[in-house]
């Protein structure tokens, strides 16, 4: 699986020249295994274009406000992401997790309100450099897992993504990537999990790396940053990784 996450860029313009682009290079058979995620606003023009041209990528949203049908200005409930056409949404991106102290707390009530409509989620975890050099990835990755146990019926995606490799142009070795994939799939063994849907990998991923991440042990697909806000290069990760 492979997932375009746009954060905060993009345009109307961008979302129309990307569709177009995804759906003139991409064979149906590999769009259905792609994820759009643009930005909120942009959902209901995506989904639009989508279901015109009848695409075979889903929809997915990066982020949920955690209660519904209720006084929150500014807040986009499970339901209302369901009417835009999404299918997926992103919880606990570390951007969210840094900018806005997003807490497991916090995140558990996101997963139960994604669960609850029956999105699937991509659910982001990742250690620090901090972490990472003070030997503690592991039991930062197991902290921020613990929550997952705690939702029942969520259908998930585990999008492993270093921090330190977020944005950098430098995604992990390979061997690193493989070796932390190895642990999240035992630490996903004891957790009570309804649906795991596979473990991706984030992290300036490009055309130059993104076939080899796949080919690695548990992982089984990309989360995309930067280089998904090109059709051109996100289209050639797609068709590389598949051939
Ligand atoms: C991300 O933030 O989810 C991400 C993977 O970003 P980038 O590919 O730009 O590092």
């Amino acid at each position: 699986m492979l997932v375009a996450n746009w954060k905060m860029n993009g345009s109307s313009a961008l979302v129309n020249k990307w569709i177009e682009g995804v759906n003139s290079s991409i064979p149906e058979q590999i769009q259905s295994r792609c994820v759009f995620c643009p930005p909120t606003c942009f959902l209901y023009q995506a989904s639009n274009l989508i279901k015109e041209r009848d695409l075979k990528i889903s929809l997915g949203a990066q982020d949920i406000d955690p209660i519904s049908k209720t006084g929150l200005t500014g807040g986009i409930s499970g339901f209302m992401l369901k009417e835009l056409g999404c299918k997926y949404v992103i919880i606990g991106h570390s951007e969210r997790r840094m900018h806005y102290k997003e807490r497991n707390s916090l995140l558990i009530k996101k997963l139960l309100a994604a669960a609850s409509e029956d999105l699937k989620i991509i659910f982001c975890i990742g250690e620090s450099l901090q972490d990472k050099d003070a030997g503690k990835t592991y039991n930062t990755l197991k902290k921020q897992l613990e929550v997952i146990s705690k939702v029942e019926n969520a259908k998930l995606i585990i999008a492993y993504e270093p921090v330190w490799a977020i944005g950098s142009n430098n995604p992990a070795e390979p061997a690193y990537i493989e070796e932390v994939h190895n642990g999240i799939s035992e630490e996903l063994k004891s957790l009570k999990i309804n649906e795991l849907l596979g473990i991706m990998y984030g992290g300036s991923v490009k055309m130059d790396s993104a076939k080899q991440i796949l080919s690695l042990n548990n992982v089984d697909g990309l989360l995309i940053g930067g280089a998904s806000l090109n059709e051109a290069e996100f289209s050639n990760i797609a068709l590389s990784s598949s051939a």
